[in-house]
């Protein structure tokens, strides 16, 4: 991709945001959910707290986080290759917090979840409404139901909780953002699977 496109002319890359970009507390991410999904059967609904008991409890859980340690030059040189999209199952906007570390203007769109649907199936839906060609993720219930279900390239974000697990093999992992911005620097645009009806 030549430099000085147009963000809109670049293939869609979604990027999760607790434990990819934003640092779990203390480096333990316990909301790695280790069981996988069936990916057959049908989508499990959410239980949606209304926003007025939700917003303030969201606050407490994800405020005092921080970034990764190389989470601004990474996307710096990500969003040159590609439309980044920030794509949550969080229910709240994380606008204000990426704007504090410096981090929205990296962002073409931030995707949250306003439906109905658990955080894996929301990023199965939202993933083929955009068109993307790559997810990012830590969650391996999600990375695995996308790759079986959707066509993007699964990037995983290496933690103790997501190891030794039997992942789809199309499921790539990395150690950290500098890593992931060295493999798509590398690859250039030939990650798209196209493999799947
Ligand atoms: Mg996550």
């Amino acid at each position: 991709m030549s430099e000085g496109s147009e963000a809109g002319e670049l293939p869609v890359m979604t990027i999760d945001l607790d434990g990819v970009v934003c640092a779990p507390i203390v480096g333990l991410n316990w909301g790695i959910q280790r069981t996988f999904l069936d990916p057959e059967a049908p989508p499990p609904r959410a239980r949606v707290w209304p926003r007025w008991s939700g917003a303030p409890l969201d606050h407490l859980r994800f405020d005092l986080r921080r970034p990764v340690r190389d989470a601004r030059a990474a996307l710096e040189r990500l969003s040159r290759q590609r439309r980044v999209v920030l794509l949550t199952g969080r229910r709240s906007d994380p606008s204000y917090w990426l704007r504090w570390y410096g981090l929205r203007e990296f962002y073409s769109e931030i995707v949250i979840n306003r439906g109905p649907l658990k955080s894996p199936h929301h990023k199965l839906e939202q993933v083929e409404r955009l068109g993307a060609i790559e997810h990012v993720e830590d969650d391996p219930r999600t990375a695995q139901l996308l790759a079986q279900r959707s066509n993007v390239a699964v990037y995983l974000r290496d933690w103790p909780r997501n190891r030794d697990l039997d992942l789809d093999p199309a499921v790539r992992r990395f150690a950290s953002m500098t890593g992931l911005a060295d493999l798509i620097e590398a690859g250039g645009g030939q990650t798209a699977r196209l493999d799947r009806p």
